[in-house]
């Protein structure tokens, strides 16, 4: 069986939230290039090809079986996360996305479930939201691995942790593009950027005790955790060596790095055997990214146990 637990869509109310607040969150459609989609560029940034199957639901469920993927975990597009925006306004769409996204799943229950956004920016109405959507039916909600240089461990987010936790919710971190300015070139920004800000979120989420406060929240890290799993080596040595490192947690960070999940979107096999050797296969779970560029689609075979363990209790 395949499965999918990172891959994107936009519901059509999402679509026409955007169209008639273009002005409010700067909206453009662009045509680039005749044999491409127009590309949807959002408060400026992370310019994407609105390809058909993002806002087409039928295309969209057409092109998972074709797929051979039996069920989809569905999320927002990290571009209409909008923490940049007035909170009022992200909440507002927040809202719009995840009924959009619950509805098509709850149409479709024996092959999607939806995974919400959350207005970070406002940290008590994400938890008021994250708390509204699980009680719809969502598995949990797709959260930025950082913005604006916060990150998850801040003390106000403590009341999205603890709802989460109450719910058994998935967690699913996803990174935005780098802002170093060092990676503007050639696109390195998407290239190794994203696995970088995966890399600084999960070493936080650990190293703060994160993880052994809220034990029941199931934490999944995209693209394979970026490099967070290749240098727990460094990780472990200095919890070993300074109390700076080890004063929050008890577990070492060798036993801890198997308390996350991790996606298998690492478009290489030696990479991806890897991680399952290093942390199980059942915390191995199958990802696309699509229909992003840069999808690996259909999913690499990794068996179904993460799958299972990572959808168990929920
Ligand atoms: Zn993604």
């Amino acid at each position: 069986m395949l499965y999918d637990v990172h891959t994107h869509a936009i519901p059509p109310q999402v679509m026409r939230w955007l169209q008639d607040n273009h002005h409010k969150v700067n909206a453009q459609w662009k045509k680039k290039d005749p044999l491409k989609a127009e590309f949807l560029s959002v408060n400026g940034k992370w310019e994407f090809e609105l390809k058909e199957v993002f806002t087409n639901q039928e295309l969209y469920l057409q092109e998972q079986a074709k797929a051979g993927i039996s069920f989809s975990l569905v999320s927002a597009i990290p571009q209409l996360f909008l923490y940049e925006c007035e909170p009022e306004l992200t909440k507002e769409l927040a809202s719009v996305y995840n009924d959009g996204l619950i509805d098509w799943s709850g149409q479709n229950p024996e092959r999607l479930s939806a995974l919400a956004t959350l207005p970070l920016n406002d940290p008590s109405a994400a938890a008021l939201e994250l708390e509204r959507v699980m009680k719809c039916g969502a598995k949990g909600a797709i959260v930025a691995s950082s913005w604006a240089g916060r990150g998850l461990t801040e003390s106000d987010l403590t009341p999205m942790w603890e709802v989460a936790n109450a719910y058994s919710a998935i967690i699913f971190v996803h990174p935005l593009l780098c802002e170093d300015q060092r990676l503007r070139k050639t696109m390195m920004a998407n290239l190794i950027g994203v696995p970088w800000e995966t890399t600084i979120c999960a070493t936080d989420l650990l190293l703060s005790g994160i993880m052994e406060r809220y034990p029941k929240v199931k934490v999944l890290l995209a693209h394979g955790g970026g490099f967070f799993p290749y240098q727990i080596g460094r990780i472990q040595t200095g919890y070993e060596k300074w109390t700076a490192v080890s004063s929050n947690i008890t577990e070492s960070p060798r036993q801890a790095l198997c308390k996350f999940w991790y996606d298998s979107v690492l478009w290489n096999a030696d990479s991806l055997q890897y991680l399952v050797e290093l942390v199980g296969r059942d915390r191995v779970v199958p990802g696309t990214d699509y229909p992003f560029d840069l999808c690996e689609w259909p999913p690499a075979h990794v068996g179904s146990d993460g799958f299972r363990s990572l959808m168990n209790n929920n």
